[in-house]
C-alpha cells in the first residue's frame, strides 16, 4: 500500500517495528492516540522477528528434536533409524514461523488501527518525520530503530563464509567445521544449532569465561556441559584475523593476554561479539538529539531525549539488549504519553539463553551482591534430585537462588537447567512482590514438576532442602 494513501497527521510516530517499536504503537492506540509506525523492511517485527528471537528459536527447537533423535532416543528405550537431516525443509520450516509472527503484527496493526509508513524515516524537525519523500507532522516521535550486528576491524563479514548472526540462520549446507568469535548469548545458541546438526564448532572467547556477566557458578557449568555436548572452547582468546577463500576461513588467534598466534582454518566463521545501537541516517544530527559515547540515544529515565516531543526506546538507548527490556519500555512510554505514571524495576529484567540446558537469571549474581558488600545466603538444588527432570532424562544443572541474610528477600535466582526460561518467571513474579525464600519454599508446587527445583533451592536457603 502506498504510504500516499495514509494520513499526514499523528499523535505519535513510532520509527522502527520491533518488540519495542510495535508494543509501543499498540499500547498507544489502545489509549486513543492517532498512531503510525514507520518500518523500512519489508515485514513489520524489527530485528527480533525477522532475523532474531523468532527464528533463532525455531531453529534451536528444530536443532534439538534432531539431536534428541539422533543421539538421546536410545538412552530411552526407541531405536530411531535413518534419522535424517533435511536442512531445506527445516530453514522452510523456521521462515514459515517467522512470516506467521510478522504477519501477525501487520494484523494487529489493523486491528489497531495503526498506519505502517513503509520506507526509511527521517526525523526532520522535532514534529516531522519524512518517509519516502512524504513528510508527516506528529505531536511526539519515539525512535525505536534498534540494533545492527558489531563487527570486527579488519574482519569482513560476506554472511557466506564470514557471517553474522543474519546469515547463521540462512546457511544453505551444514560447515564440517565453523568457528564462533564471541561466547555470548549469539554464540553458545547459534553455535549449538549449528553443532547440534553436526558441524564440529570451536567457540573463541576474549574473556577466561563464557557467557559475560552470568553468575560465576553458572558460567562454568555451562562451559562444562556444552564442551560435553562436543563445542570446543578456545578462552582467553582472540580472533586477530579471518580471511575468506575458496576453501574457508584462514583465522588467526592470539592469547588475549599477548603471546605467540596461532592459525586455524574453518568452512564458516560466525562473528557474535556483540550488537551495537542504530541510528543511521535517521536524522539525529540535524534536529539534534544527542547520543552517548557508543553511539546510543541518551535518553533520561522518561525516556526522553534532549529534545522535546522525541523519546526513544529499546535496543537504540541504554540496557540489556532484550527483547521483552524493548516491550516495557514500549508500553511504559505510551502510558506516560497518555499522562499516566510508569516504572520499571531494570533489576528484574529476567535473561535467557535457549541452548540445552537453558541458562536463565535474574536479579543480582554472587559476584554482584559480594562486590557490593550486601551479605547473603545462597540455595542450591540440582536438577538430577528432581523426579520429573529424571523422568525426562534431563538432568544436567541447577538452580541458585541468593537471598539477603537478614530479610530472607530473594535478590537473584540463577538456573541452569531444562526449561529454565519458564521456571525463572516464578521467581520474577515473587521479586516483584518483595517475597522471601521462604515464601517460596513456602508456596506449594506441584509433583512431579521442575518447578519443584526451584521450591527446594529456596528451601535450601535456610538449609532445609527435602530431598538432597
Ligand atoms: P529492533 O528489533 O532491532 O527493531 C528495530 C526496527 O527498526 C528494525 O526492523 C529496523 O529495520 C527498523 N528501522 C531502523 N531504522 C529505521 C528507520 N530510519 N526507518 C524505518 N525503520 C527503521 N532478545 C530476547 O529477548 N530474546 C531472544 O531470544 C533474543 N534472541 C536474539 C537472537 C538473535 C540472533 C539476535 C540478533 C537478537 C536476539 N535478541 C533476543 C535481541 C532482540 O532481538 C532485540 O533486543 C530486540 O529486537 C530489540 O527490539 P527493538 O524494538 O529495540 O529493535
Ligand atoms: P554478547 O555481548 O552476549 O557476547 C559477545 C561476546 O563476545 C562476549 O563474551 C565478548 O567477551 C566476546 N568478544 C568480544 N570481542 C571478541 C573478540 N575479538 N574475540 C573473541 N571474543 C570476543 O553479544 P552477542 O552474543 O553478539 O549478542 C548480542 C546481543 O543480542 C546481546 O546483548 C544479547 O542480549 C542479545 N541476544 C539475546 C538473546 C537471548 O536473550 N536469548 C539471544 C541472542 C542475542
Amino acid at each position: 500500500m502506498a504510504n500516499n494513501s495514509k494520513a499526514t497527521s499523528y499523535d505519535l510516530i513510532v520509527i522502527g517495528s520491533g518488540p519495542g517499536g510495535y508494543v509501543c504503537a499498540i499500547r498507544a492506540a489502545q489509549l486513543g492516540m492517532k498512531v503510525a509506525c514507520v518500518e523500512k523492511r519489508d515485514a513489520l517485527g524489527g530485528t527480533c522477528l525477522n532475523v532474531g528471537c523468532i527464528p533463532s528459536k525455531a531453529l534451536l527447537n528444530a536443532s534439538e528434536k534432531f539431536e534428541e533423535a539422533e543421539k538421546h532416543f536410545d538412552e530411552i528405550g526407541i531405536t530411531a533409524s535413518g534419522v535424517k537431516l533435511d536442512l531445506k525443509k527445516m530453514m522452510k520450516f523456521k521462515d514459515s514461523v517467522v512470516g506467521a509472527n510478522t504477519k501477525g503484527i501487520e494484523f494487529l496493526f489493523k486491528k489497531n488501527k495503526i498506519d505502517w509508513l513503509k520506507g526509511a524515516g527521517k526525523i526532520t524537525a522535532k514534529n516531522k518525520v519524512d518517509v519516502a519523500g512524504t513528510e508527516y507532522e506528529t505531536k511526539n516521535i519515539v525512535i525505536a530503530t534498534g540494533s545492527d550486528v558489531a563487527g570486527l576491524p579488519g574482519i569482513d563479514i560476506d554472511e557466506d563464509k564470514i557471517v553474522s548472526s543474519t546469515g547463521a540462520l540462512e546457511l544453505g549446507s551444514v560447515p564440517k567445521s565453523m568457528v564462533v568469535i564471541g561466547g555470548g548469548v549469539i554464540g553458545l545458541e547459534l553455535g549449538s544449532v549449528w553443532s547440534r546438526l553436526g558441524a564440529d564448532v570451536t567457540v573463541v572467547e576474549f574473556m577466561d569465561q563464557i557467557l559475560l556477566g552470568m553468575d560465576g557458578e553458572i558460567r562454568k557449568e555451562a562451559n562444562k556441559i556444552f564442551k560435553k555436548q562436543g563445542i570446543t572452547f578456545k578462552l582467553s582468546t582472540k580472533v586477530t584475523s579471518a580471511k575468506a577463500s575458496k576453501g574457508g576461513v584462514d583465522l588467526t588467534l592470539e592469547p588475549a593476554a599477548g603471546g605467540d598466534a596461532e592459525s586455524m582454518k574453518a568452512d564458516v566463521v560466525l562473528v557474535a561479539v556483540g550488537r551495537k545501537a542504530y541510528t543511521e541516517s535517521l536524522g539525529l544530527d540535524a534536529v539534534g538529539v544527542e547520543t552517548d559515547e557508543r553511539g546510543r540515544v541518551k535518553t533520561d529515565a522518561h525516556f526522553k531525549t534532549n529534545v522535546d516531543g522525541i523519546y526513544a526506546i529499546g535496543d537504540v538507548i541504554a540496557g540489556p539488549m532484550l527483547a521483552h527490556k524493548a516491550e516495557e519500555e514500549g508500553v511504559v512510554l505510551a502510558e506516560m504519553l497518555d499522562g499516566q505514571s510508569g516504572h520499571i524495576d531494570y533489576n528484574l529484567i529476567p535473561g535467557v539463553v535457549y541452548t540445552y540446558p537453558e541458562v536463565a537469571n535474574i536479579g543480582r549474581t554472587e559476584e554482584q551482591l559480594k562486590e557490593e558488600g550486601i551479605a547473603y545466603k545462597a540455595g542450591k538444588f540440582p536438577f538430577m534430585a528432581n523426579g520429573r527432570a529424571r523422568a525426562m532424562n534431563m538432568v544436567d544443572g541447577f538452580v541458585k537462588i541468593l537471598a539477603d541474610a537478614k530479610t530472607d528477600r530473594v535478590l537473584g535466582c540463577h538456573i541452569i537447567g531444562p526449561e529454565a526460561g519458564t521456571l525463572i518467571g516464578e521467581v520474577g513474579l515473587g521479586m516483584e512482590f518483595g517475597a522471601t525464600a521462604e515464601d517460596i519454599a513456602r508456596t506449594c508446587h506441584a509433583h512431579p514438576t521442575l518447578e519443584e527445583a526451584v521450591k527446594e533451592a529456596a528451601l535450601a536457603v535456610d538449609g532445609r532442602p527435602i530431598h538432597i
